[in-house]
């Protein structure tokens, strides 16, 4: 079988232009951290002359909140953040313009039909609670035992295990042995496909040349990267933003009750966010439209001056 992703190579191969994303999955509003993470990766983007893609990442439809997708759209615009569109990255029959995952299940079907001929794939049946009793890292126990994939979770098993890369940011950063040794879930059982795997697809898929995202997500990075190696793709740059954390320590996020941002009036929050990647901000930039204070962003936008810190408080 050939592999899924030959025209894409042939992308890759002519297209040298900087391509970044931004990939909310709407569970609800934005909120600050969010804001953070959309605005690092868009202004990187703009600095290097580049294209800027928008993601929905409703893969986990259960815990999609109604409307939120389309509120997203609508903060961004009103942030002044306008995202790319190309061939690549749309379908003819998708009004919002960007990707939407759920509408991608046949690729990522195809995908994993792939990983299967390459006898990369195996079932699983441990539950959670085994694997805790186990000391929470899954060791293989049923590798090959052929279980069949119908009611089960699958697994990959990966030929080559990267465990550490040059984050932009960060520099060498590296994973825990076990976990990125770990044959981690491509499918679960309840048949949605696993964050790891489609985030691959997606950014493979739209060329993406940098991600730029939150540092919660860079224990996660070796595992994508191991899957660029069976896939044979290059893979992009990595850039992990600090964390927006609140009094306790915890992300600012839905989850954790953060408020959404007020897209009725962006201006103060768009500086806070400015303040918070290090931009020389002052007092005159109140007098700016949202417009304007994104070409000041993208002018003074400078990756050597972002703080180091995986976490910054946030009043
Ligand atoms: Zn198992």
């Amino acid at each position: 079988m050939s592999s899924p992703f030959i025209s894409q190579q042939s992308f890759f191969k002519t297209n040298t232009q900087y391509r970044g994303r931004f990939a909310p999955s709407p569970s609800g509003d934005l909120h600050f951290g969010s804001l953070v993470a959309a605005l690092g990766s868009f202004l990187q983007a703009k600095k290097n002359d580049g294209q800027w893609f928008v993601r929905i990442e409703d893969i986990d439809k259960p815990r999609e909140q109604l409307g939120a997708a389309e509120q997203i759209l609508a903060t961004l615009n009103s942030f002044g953040m306008h995202w790319d569109t190309d061939s690549l990255t749309h379908s003819p029959t998708d009004n919002q313009r960007c990707i939407v995952q759920s509408q991608r299940i046949e690729r990522y079907e195809h995908v994993l039909e792939h990983l299967i001929t390459l006898d990369r794939i195996y079932a699983c049946q441990c539950t959670r609670k085994q694997i805790k009793q186990l000391g929470d890292v899954y060791t293989g126990t049923c590798r090959d035992l052929c279980l069949p994939f119908k009611g089960n979770a699958l697994r990959v098993q990966l030929p080559n295990v990267i465990t550490a890369f040059e984050d932009v940011l960060h520099g060498m950063t590296h994973s825990a042995h076990s976990f990125a040794h770990e044959d981690f879930i491509v499918k679960r059982k309840d048949d949605l496909f696993a964050y790891q795997l489609v985030v691959v697809v997606d950014d493979i898929d739209q060329g993406i040349t940098e991600v730029v995202r939150g540092a919660d997500i860079m224990p996660l990075t070796c595992r994508q990267l191991s899957l660029y190696q069976l896939f044979d793709v290059p893979p992009p740059s990595y850039l992990h933003l600090p964390l927006a954390v609140n009094q306790s320590g915890l992300k600012l996020s839905k989850q954790n009750h953060a408020s959404p941002i007020n897209s009725a009036n962006p201006k103060p929050e768009l500086i806070k966010a400015f303040e918070f990647l290090s931009l020389p901000i002052h007092e005159q930039l109140q007098d700016l439209t949202v417009d304007e204070l994104i070409l000041w962003g993208i002018k003074h936008w400078d990756v050597s001056r972002l703080p180091k810190q995986q976490e910054i408080y946030v009043p």
